[in-house]
């Protein structure tokens, strides 16, 4: 996990005073960190049927991706409002200020798939409960959430486990 730990990238107050960044773009450029990374989030998942990674956009979508990929499975976008061209369904979630939205396609998961959703990192959770009620709302089941980054001081894993779904992370870091 060192490894993983040591490519994540921080970068203090963005986007704004107080925030630290973890910036995994780092991670990304790293061949043996990305492959690892990879590997360790779909190492607990392996045993289970899986039939789809849903992952929020933007970094979702290269880890979920190549998560998706792994498991040699299909991939379903979880998208900021307006992104998506076909009939979607829309979930709004709260912001610290203000609100903000994320939508899947009304096809992109089919009824009674078993999804794992996938994110580079739960900070509030907002983000992913949204996705979680969204593909709840597609009929889909959701068996679990995987993220390469944990901020366990701003409560988003347990606020997904109270919903009933799993989470796992690879590396956590204190404060926000
Ligand atoms: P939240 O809905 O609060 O769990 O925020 C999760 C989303 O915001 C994820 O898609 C993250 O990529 C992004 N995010 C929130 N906080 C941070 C942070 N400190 N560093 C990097 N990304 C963050």
């Amino acid at each position: 996990m060192d490894l993983i730990r040591d490519a994540i990238r921080t970068i203090p107050d963005y986007p704004k005073a107080g925030i630290q960044f973890r910036d995994v773009t780092t991670l990304l450029k790293d061949a043996r960190a990305f492959r690892a990374a990879v590997d360790l989030l779909v190492q607990p998942w392996a045993g289970q049927k899986i039939d789809k990674v849903a992952g929020i956009e933007a970094r979702g979508f290269i880890l979920g991706g190549a998560v998706a990929h792994q498991l040699s499975i299909g991939f379903a976008p979880v998208r900021k409002r307006g992104k998506l061209p076909h009939q979607t369904l829309i979930e709004e979630y709260e912001l610290e200020y203000g609100e903000d939205a994320v939508e899947i396609h009304i096809d992109a998961v089919d009824e009674g798939d078993r999804v794992l959703l996938v994110d580079d990192l739960i900070a509030t959770g907002g983000t992913a409960e949204a996705a979680v009620k969204l593909l709840r709302r597609a009929d889909a089941e959701v068996v679990g959430a995987a993220f390469a980054v944990d901020l366990p001081d701003l409560g988003g894993a347990k606020r997904i486990e109270d919903l009933g779904v799993p989470v796992t992370s690879l590396v956590a870091f204190e404060g926000e």
